[in-house]
């Protein structure tokens, strides 16, 4: 007979590890999931493109409800977990069922954050993380409305480049003295300031979020400076922050995330993690590739087989508000490493390399993004690049043809 295995959570992560299952231990397990929205798993990275209008809520669907069935897979969307008995062995739903595991996995993702300012609660305050959001946004930008994005990382401008895309007035407005902070370096942050800003979106750097302001409703934002941004809606997209209650409220050890060794297995007997959730050697990973690697593992894992996750080098391969943009490894160059540049603001393209010991150990790319994958492979591999280097600026046909 089949065993049990509950996965809690209808995201990415857990669409990837039921595809991974499929092909590795197809019919050794019973396979129910347990997700909160009320739909199929979607593609949560293609929010950004529903709200921008270049793809329906059904496109980005990651499987169909045949996709599921074929596999034996018990679906309960719309359905939340709200406490796991450990003892029985039995997840609890709200609605007051309880789901039987003999392993349990959390792919429960990540909530986004409302900062802890005054007016944070005012209607008309919104968050960028499911599709029920976008629905929101998508009517707030058919309004004509006026939107203050807070947050300039990769989830603000996404927001603020669709809800301009849309009709909305947006101005963005960033902590930090540059966008995307985590990931650019000043010259490429500046370059992607502009080319948004040609997308519609006024930009506001050293901007400190003080008060939202309003009676019941948002009618601006005052900053720490005293400036202050009238506007009708507020959308944060400031962070966001693992979705670990569950698990601890079951006695599951949790960190920022729920903690995991390299098979993605916490300290508790066949209870296991991955994705946003879950935290690795330290990390927590916000972005999509990880928990892919992570799910390919686990799979492996679970099918009796050898298998380690050690990590991922970061990478981020975007296109941030219709502009290309690529950062990987030390892209902000150590001391004592070497950096090859080139800055063409005009054509709207910035190439930055970091060597360092004959090795290629970063890069940032903004605008032309055609040879990122061959860096990311040069960074990962370790490889000598010295016989690349001259001609490795200008991509990889011309480098190996040297
Ligand atoms: C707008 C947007 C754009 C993004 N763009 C990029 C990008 O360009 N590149 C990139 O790499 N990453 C991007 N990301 C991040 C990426 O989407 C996530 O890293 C990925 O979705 C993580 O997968 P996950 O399964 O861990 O979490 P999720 O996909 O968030 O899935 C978790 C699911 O669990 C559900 N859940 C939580 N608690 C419970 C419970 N108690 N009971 C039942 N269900 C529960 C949640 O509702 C959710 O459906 C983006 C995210 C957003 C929001």
């Amino acid at each position: 007979m089949s065993e049990p295995l509950v996965i809690i959570g209808n995201g990415m992560a857990a669409a990837r590890l039921v595809d991974e299952l499929a092909q590795c231990a197809l019919g050794r397990y019973a396979i129910a999931v347990i997700g909160d929205e009320p739909r199929l798993a979607y593609n949560r990275v293609l929010l950004s493109s529903v709200l921008a209008g270049e793809a329906t809520s059904e496109e980005i669907e990651l499987r169909s409800a045949a996709w599921w069935r074929d596999r034996g897979v018990t679906l309960k969307f719309g359905s939340t977990a709200t406490s796991i008995d450990m003892n029985t062995r039995e997840v609890r739903t709200a609605s007051g069922k309880r789901v039987p595991f003999s392993k349990l996995v959390f792919a429960t993702g990540s909530s986004a954050l409302r900062l802890p300012v005054p007016g944070a609660e005012l209607a008309g305050v919104h968050t960028f993380r499911d599709s029920r959001d976008v629905d929101l946004l998508i009517e707030l930008a058919a309004q004509k409305k006026r939107v203050v994005v807070v947050g300039g990382g990769l989830l603000g401008l996404e927001a603020a480049y669709g809800l301009a895309k849309a009709g909305s007035t947006v101005t963005l407005i960033h902590l930090m003295d540059r966008l995307m902070e985590r990931q650019l370096d000043a010259a490429a942050a500046a370059l992607l300031k502009t080319l948004v800003e040609r997308k519609g979106v006024t930009v506001l750097l050293n901007a400190n979020t003080a008060t939202i302001y309003g009676n019941e409703s948002v009618q601006g934002v005052e900053l720490k400076d005293g400036r202050r941004l009238d506007a009708d809606a507020v959308i944060f997209a400031a962070g966001i922050r693992p979705n670990t209650s569950l698990a601890k409220d079951a006695g599951i050890a949790v960190n920022r995330g729920i903690l995991v060794d390299d098979r993605m297995a916490t300290a508790t007997g066949g209870v296991f993690a991955l994705g946003e959730c879950a935290e690795h050697r330290g990390t927590c990973y916000g972005l999509v590739e990880p928990a892919y690697e992570q799910a390919k593992v686990l799979a492996r894992h679970l099918a009796g087989r050898a298998a380690a996750y050690e990590g991922s080098v970061l990478a981020t391969n975007l296109k941030v508000s219709g502009v290309s943009v690529f950062s990987a490894g030390d892209f902000m160059a150590a001391e004592g490493s070497e950096t090859l540049l080139l800055n063409d603001i005009s054509r709207g393209i910035y190439k930055k390399l970091v060597i360092s010991g004959g090795m290629l150990t970063g890069a940032v790319l903004v605008g032309d993004t055609r040879d990122a994958l061959w860096y990311l492979e040069l960074i990962r591999s370790g490889a000598d690049v010295d016989s690349l280097r001259a001609n490795m600026m200008f991509g990889r046909s011309l480098a190996e043809a040297a």
